[in-house]
C-alpha cells in the first residue's frame, strides 16, 4: 500500500458500523483483557455494549497514561496568524462565505503575540491559518517560524494540508508537530460540509499524514470534527489510520484531538451530538487501543468536563485560549473561529491540574535533544 486512501477504499462505511454496533458484552471484556489490543477490540470499545464498561475502562486508562506518562499535563497555546480562507467549511466561522474582516499578521505581530503568550509561561505554541495559498503559504509560514523558533522550546502546527517538500522545510525549520484533522472519513458526507476550495478534495487531505510522514515530521496529529458523522464510526477509522500510519512512520510520534464542534458565526448546528459521556468513552478506548499515543483535549470543552478527564487518559491540555488572530495582543476584536468554552486564565489551569495531583509541563522538549 501506497498511502492509506487505499486502505480505506477496502473498507465499507455501514459494514464497518454495522460490525461496533453488533460488538457485545463479552467483545467488550475480551477487549478489557487483552494484552494489545486489536482494532477489532478498538470496536468493541467504541461500541454502546462499552458504555456499561465506562467505569473499567477508566480506571485502565488512567492506570496505562500512568505507566506511560507519569502525572504530567503538557500546556500549550494556540496561536492564530490569519483567519483568511478560500474553502467553503459549513462549520466554521472563518469559512469562505462569512463575509467578516480577515486579518492576517504581520512579522512584527507575530512577535508581539508571541511574546503575550509567553508572558503566561508557555513555551508550546501551536500555529493555527486558514488556508488562503495566496498569502498565507510557505514562505509566510517559514518566515514567521524563523521570528519565532528562536524564542520558544516548541513549535506545532495546524495548517492546510501542503506537499512533502514543504512540510521538510517546516521540519528543517523547527516545526516539531504537524496537526491535520480529517475531520471526517465518510467520503460522501465530507463532500456536503466542503463544497468548496481545495479542502473540498477528500482524497488530498486523507493522504496529507503521509506526506508529513515522509517528511520524517517528529510528531503527527489526528482527529475528527465531533458532531458531523457517528462518531463510533468515524473515531475507528482515524484509530485505523493512526495503526497504518504507526507501522509505517515509526520513528514519529502521534496525537489525537477530540474537537467537539462549538458555536461559531454562521456555522451550522452538530449533526450527531457527542455527549460527555461518550466523549470519556472515546478518550478512554483511545488509551486502551494505544499506550503511546498523546491525547489532547483543548478549550472547546466545558471547565466541568476538563477538570474530570485529567487523570483518564488525557496527556496535553491548551489553557488561556483566543481563536482568532491578534486575540491575545494586536487584535482582540477580529473574528474567532469558534467560541471557547473554558474561558479560565492559564493560572487557573495550572492549579486544577496541580489539585488533580499531575504537574503542569510548560516545556519538555529541546531541539538539542533530537
Ligand atoms: S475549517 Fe479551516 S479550511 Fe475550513 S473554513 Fe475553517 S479555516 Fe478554512
Amino acid at each position: 500500500m501506497n498511502n492509506f486512501r487505499e486502505i480505506l477504499e477496502q473498507h465499507d462505511w455501514e459494514k464497518v458500523k454495522a460490525s461496533i454496533y453488533a460488538k457485545t458484552h463479552q467483545d467488550v471484556l475480551n477487549a478489557l483483557q487483552a494484552i494489545k489490543p486489536t482494532l477489532e477490540d478498538m470496536k468493541a470499545l467504541l461500541s454502546p455494549a462499552a458504555e456499561a464498561h465506562l467505569e473499567k475502562m477508566a480506571l485502565q486508562s488512567m492506570e496505562l497514561t500512568k505507566k506511560r506518562f507519569g502525572k504530567t499535563i503538557q500546556l500549550f497555546a494556540p496561536m492564530y496568524l490569519s483567519n483568511e480562507c478560500q474553502n467553503i467549511c459549513t462549520y466554521c466561522g472563518f469559512s469562505l462565505d462569512n463575509k467578516i474582516k480577515r486579518k492576517t499578521l504581520s512579522g512584527l505581530e507575530i512577535l508581539a503575540e508571541m511574546e503575550a503568550i509567553k508572558s503566561s509561561g508557555f513555551q508550546h505554541i501551536l500555529l493555527v491559518t486558514g488556508e488562503a495559498n495566496q498569502t498565507v503559504n510557505i514562505d509566510y509560514f517559514l518566515k514567521a517560524i524563523e521570528l519565532m523558533k528562536p524564542h520558544l522550546s516548541t513549535i506545532s502546527i495546524e495548517f492546510q494540508p501542503l506537499e512533502t517538500e514543504e512540510y521538510h522545510q517546516l521540519q528543517q525549520a523547527g516545526v516539531y508537530a504537524v496537526l491535520v484533522y480529517q475531520e471526517t472519513y465518510h467520503q460522501e458526507v465530507y463532500k456536503s460540509y466542503h463544497p468548496k476550495g481545495k479542502k473540498s478534495n477528500f482524497c488530498y487531505r486523507l493522504e496529507t499524514p503521509d506526506r508529513i510522514g515522509k517528511a520524517q515530521m517528529h510528531k503527527i496529529g489526528l482527529g475528527v470534527l465531533l458532531g458531523l458523522e457517528d462518531w463510533r464510526v468515524d473515531s475507528y477509522f482515524c484509530a485505523l489510520h493512526l495503526h497504518y500510519l504507526e507501522q509505517r512512520y515509526w520513528q514519529t510520534k502521534y496525537s489525537i484531538s477530540f474537537p467537539r464542534m462549538r458555536p461559531a458565526e454562521g456555522i451550522i448546528e452538530p449533526n450527531i451530538i457527542v455527549s460527555d459521556k461518550n466523549l470519556v468513552q472515546l478518550l478512554t478506548a483511545y488509551r486502551i487501543f494505544n499506550e503511546d499515543v498523546e491525547l489532547s483535549i483543548s478549550t472547546r470543552e466545558s471547565e466541568h468536563f476538563r477538570n474530570h478527564v485529567i487523570p483518564l487518559g488525557v496527556t496535553s491540555m491548551s489553557a488561556g485560549s483566543k481563536t482568532n488572530p491578534g486575540g491575545y495582543s494586536v487584535a482582540p476584536d477580529s473574528l474567532e473561529q469558534f467560541e471557547i468554552s473554558d474561558e479560565r486564565s492559564v493560572e487557573e489551569i495550572v492549579k486544577i491540574i496541580e489539585d488533580a495531583g499531575y504537574d503542569p509541563v510548560f516545556k519538555d522538549w529541546e531541539k538539542s535533544y533530537a
